[in-house]
């Protein structure tokens, strides 16, 4: 039995996403509710990886399906495929499963063709109608199918109102879009050599395999990257029998919410415009009208909206989002999905979901993305530099948030400001999908067309950047790098400027931010995550304020301390020095005196933090030549400050230079050299502990990491040193400290020798960073410039130093809980790698089983939340 490919909306219901995406599956399950929805059919995802699998050929199978699925259509809109008298009509666009801009936009109006414009001229009795339908038609197909710019069909458009005297697209007679169909015509002959295709089954066939291949385009890879998307999905094709929102003034179209997108408030949110098609709505040439206006011009239509859009909502159990199209006073669904949000909206919306009855907590904290918290623990504007700062604009409040930086006015140059290290704004005249890459890299965004559902506020609002959009009063010249206010000042390429997103203010100023304040809903969101989860959640903090700052988003410990960022500072910089120059053991015993003290007080500061919270500190890791001078400046200061000739200390850094520092003399294998360190360590550790244990009346309980560890007996040796200076040190001050010794596990062998690894160590922290950078062979500090050409050629989809790669290194962290387990059963087990504040591989942290993870402060609420997401899932699986 051959495979079906194709289904009539009729066919398919809400369940069927992955295979006709989500789209395709709404349609189908609103024509299943009998909504007045314009029929058509789905071509699946499943074709689009079959039209790949054949090397970008649609198969035979798939064609003849299509064509069958028209025909139906055919019957059921009583009208054909390029009728002279009655000719069907469909819009054909894209679908995945999960929503992606970046992929091909929709094409309206196929079907025209020179004989099937006549027929709907005389079926609407409206010429000139079907004449500009007809050049629409051209333009989109010519521009997304053929790949013909755009602006070469604009500057014809724009030449025939010239010469017409039409100030405006609807100033242009019948007569006039004739024209503009002829010149069109001309121009495509020019640029592919052959006539516009006619066949309306040509036209299909070609739109069909454009929006497959588009699956593929540099941006809709960056997009699925961005966020997560596989790319073996596909996408599936939609194609729907067109209704026309601009046939006259009781024609319209527009889109709408059932709440607030902006702030979740429960309100029907959106706009229309009268006499419009779907596109106009979008590319902010026309300023749409707020939606509640359409109830006082068409209240029969509004009422009948509002209620699908209950219905729907009802049904879908959460916001949606939808397109309408009024044509001659009939309303019809074109498309309906859950809206996407900004994270204060998906806090509110999900609680008050959950307080009127309609979803339980666990099916409101999925709604959430842990990914979107990040958005509410960025900075508003200091309120006190704000009451000084003059607004020079304002527009649209798009998408929430404070902004500060200097603007550039393409993608491109966004992009390398922002690599240099630049706060950037990315201004432009409107975003399109070709912009993504510098609105990721832009803390905000700044346009001067489109309106609150124009691609502008729409992706920034998904990825939680700050956006002001529509903000006319400025003139851009993107040619010129300048912007302008209405009283005529000039801003040029690196001038700074603020926005707020929360009000549409722009300044043209700096203006200083502060962090993030966290109540109400997110409170709320984050007390059901923590009533779910089974993962503890700790945070990597080297100070005490990051612990603090860890401890208000919730963290439960710390999951790893590095010592070594407390040697940079200016007062220890030069005992650490010193220690790392000595000649002798005696020469570094009298240094490491020197660092005890500085040690032993950070320690306590982060203690009287963290209370009896567990605490990891790992000891030394990094390659010590890290600490020594490098400029002639400061080996001349350091060998002055040391007493000793420069050239004796030129020698030892020199004789400290090493090949492959990341592979070299670092972590356990320095305290194997010098215990000495490690001895130093120690006291601080357990010192700090019993004073701080004393002066509060707690007990404090520190867990000593020995790093790099690939060799139990090395992870022996060391673990020796740490538990003889503990011990000396308990005894002498009287005070009982309850402290781990465990290890790390970052190198492949600690990993396939985890067994063995665990009868020293009473834990395991996977040092993702690390195990990634030696298992896949490649260097942490490098890869990025490389990593780019496997995303490109499809070799990775993703950074193996952001989301943990299940596959292998995942694998070894799999193994060693098994192994370890075996061994000692009640062996405590984390993650501090970068990779234990990111959604994906924190949910595989819970499925291999591990107790916690550790991320950095910021990252704390998003970790709290994966883990709720990845137990809540657990449970239902
Ligand atoms: C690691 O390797 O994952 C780790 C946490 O240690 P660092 O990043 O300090 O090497
Ligand atoms: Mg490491």
């Amino acid at each position: 039995m051959s495979n079906k490919y194709v289904y009539l909306f009729s066919e398919g219901n809400a369940s069927m996403k992955n295979l006709l995406g989500g789209k395709g599956a709404n349609l189908a399950e609103m024509t299943g509710l009998g909504l007045p929805v314009p029929q058509g059919f789905t071509v699946s995802t499943e074709a689009c990886t079959r039209y790949y699998d054949d090397g970008r050929m649609i198969a035979d199978e798939i064609v003849s399906q299509v064509f069958g699925c028209l025909e139906q259509l055919e019957i059921i809109s009583d009208k054909k495929f390029g009728d002279p008298d009655n000719p069907l009509l469909v819009s054909v666009r894209s679908g995945a499963r999960a929503s992606m801009p970046g992929m091909m936009d929709t094409i309206l109006n196929l079907g025209l063709n020179d004989v099937a414009v006549v027929g709907l001229s005389k079926l609407t009795g409206n010429e000139r109608f079907a004449y500009d339908s007809y050049r629409r038609f051209i333009q989109m197909f010519s521009d997304v199918v053929m790949g013909i710019p755009k602006a070469k069909f604009e500057d014809i458009l724009d030449e025939v109102k010239e010469e017409n005297g039409a100030k405006s697209d609807t100033d242009l007679t019948a007569e006039n879009l004739k024209e503009v169909v002829k010149k069109y015509m001309k121009l495509y002959v020019a640029e592919k050599g052959e006539d516009f295709p006619q066949e309306p089954k040509t036209q299909l066939l070609e739109s069909i395999q454009a929006v497959f291949r588009s699956w593929d385009n540099p941006r809709a890879i960056v997009y699925r990257r961005m966020n997560d998307i596989p790319g073996d999905w596909g996408t599936a094709v939609n194609v729907q029998a067109m209704v026309f929102g601009n046939m006259g003034d009781d024609s319209g179209t527009g889109v709408a919410f059932t709440r607030n997108p902006a702030t979740g408030e429960k309100k029907l949110y959106g706009e229309f415009l009268m006499n419009a098609q779907g596109e106009d709505v979008v590319a902010g040439i026309r300023t749409p009208r707020p939606i509640s206006e359409l109830a006082e011009s068409m209240p029969d239509i509004y009422n009948q909206f509002a209620s699908i859009a209950t219905k729907l909502e009802d049904h879908y159990r959460d916001m949606q989002d939808m397109e309408f199209t009024i044509e001659k006073s009939k309303l019809f669904m074109l498309q309906t999905r859950n809206g996407k949000r900004t994270a204060a909206a998906a806090l509110k919306i999900a609680v008050d979901l959950v307080s009127e009855g309609k979803l339980t907590k666990q099916e409101a904290l999925l709604k959430v993305d842990p990914k979107a918290l990040d958005a509410l623990l960025h900075p508003t504007f200091d309120p006190k530099a704000i009451k000084n700062a003059n607004a020079v604009a304002k527009g649209l409040a798009a998408s929430p948030g404070a902004a500060c930086g200097k603007i550039y006015f393409t993608a491109c140059e966004a992009v390398e400001a922002a690599n240099a290290g630049e706060e950037v704004i990315l201004v432009r005249l409107e975003t399109s999908p070709e912009d993504i890459e510098g609105m990721y890299a832009a803390n905000g965004i700044l346009t001067s067309r489109g309106g609150m559902t124009s691609h502008a506020a729409v992706v920034a609002r998904g990825m939680g950047t700050c956006c002001v959009a529509g903000c006319g009063e400025i003139q851009i010249s993107e040619s010129g790098k300048t912007m302008t206010t209405a009283d005529g000042k000039v801003y040029k390429e690196g001038d700074y400027i603020s926005l707020d997103g929360s009000t549409g203010n722009v300044y043209g100023e700096q203006v200083a931010t502060l962090p993030a304040e966290l109540t109400g809903d997110f409170g709320t969101i984050m007390g059901w995550a923590d009533e779910f989860r089974k993962l503890k959640v700790r945070t990597n903090a080297d100070t005490p304020k990051d612990a603090e700052q860890a401890i208000h988003f919730g963290a439960e410990g710390i999951g790893l301390c590095r010592t070594e960022h407390m040697f940079f500072e200016e007062d220890r910089i030069a005992a650490m020095r010193e220690m790392i120059v000595s000649k002798n053991q005696s020469q570094r015993v009298r240094a490491l005196a020197k660092l005890l003290p500085i040690q032993k007080k950070d320690f306590k500061g982060i203690y009287e933090a963290m209370g009896e919270m567990p605490v990891t500190i790992r000891l030394l890791d990094p390659p010590l030549h890290e600490f020594l001078p490098h400029g002639e400046e400061d080996i001349k200061k350091l060998a002055k400050e040391m007493i000793i000739p420069v050239e004796e200390l030129m020698m030892t850094i020199s004789s400290l230079h090493e090949f492959n520092p990341m592979l070299g003399h670092r972590g356990c294998r320095l305290a194997v050299t010098y215990p000495e360190i490690a001895e130093m360590q120690t006291r601080a550790i357990i010192e700090a502990a019993t004073e701080v244990s004393a002066e509060k009346g707690i007990s404090i309980r520190p867990e000593i990491m020995i790093p790099l560890v690939g060799e139990v007996k090395e992870l022996k040796y060391v673990k020796d040193v740490v538990v003889k200076t503990a011990e000396q040190v308990i005894s002498e001050t009287g005070v009982k400290v309850d402290y781990l010794v465990g290890t790390m596990i970052e190198v492949p062998r600690a990993a396939l020798t985890a067994d063995e690894i665990a009868q020293e160590a009473e834990f395991f922290s996977f040092g993702t960073n690390d195990l990634t950078q030696m298992t896949f062979g490649f260097s942490r500090d490098d890869a990025g410039k490389f990593l780019d050409d496997y995303y490109c050629k499809k070799i990775y989809e993703n950074d193996p130093f952001a989301r943990v790669d299940q596959i292998g290194v995942g694998k070894l962290m799999k193994m060693s809980v098994e192994l370890g387990r075996k061994v000692r059963p009640g062996i405590k087990l984390g993650i501090c790698g970068e990779h234990g504040g990111e959604a994906s591989s924190v949910k595989f942290c819970h499925d291999i089983g591990l107790d916690y993870v550790s991320c950095s402060p910021f990252r704390v609420p998003i970790a709290r939340l994966a883990a709720a997401h990845a137990a809540i899932l657990g449970e239902q699986a």
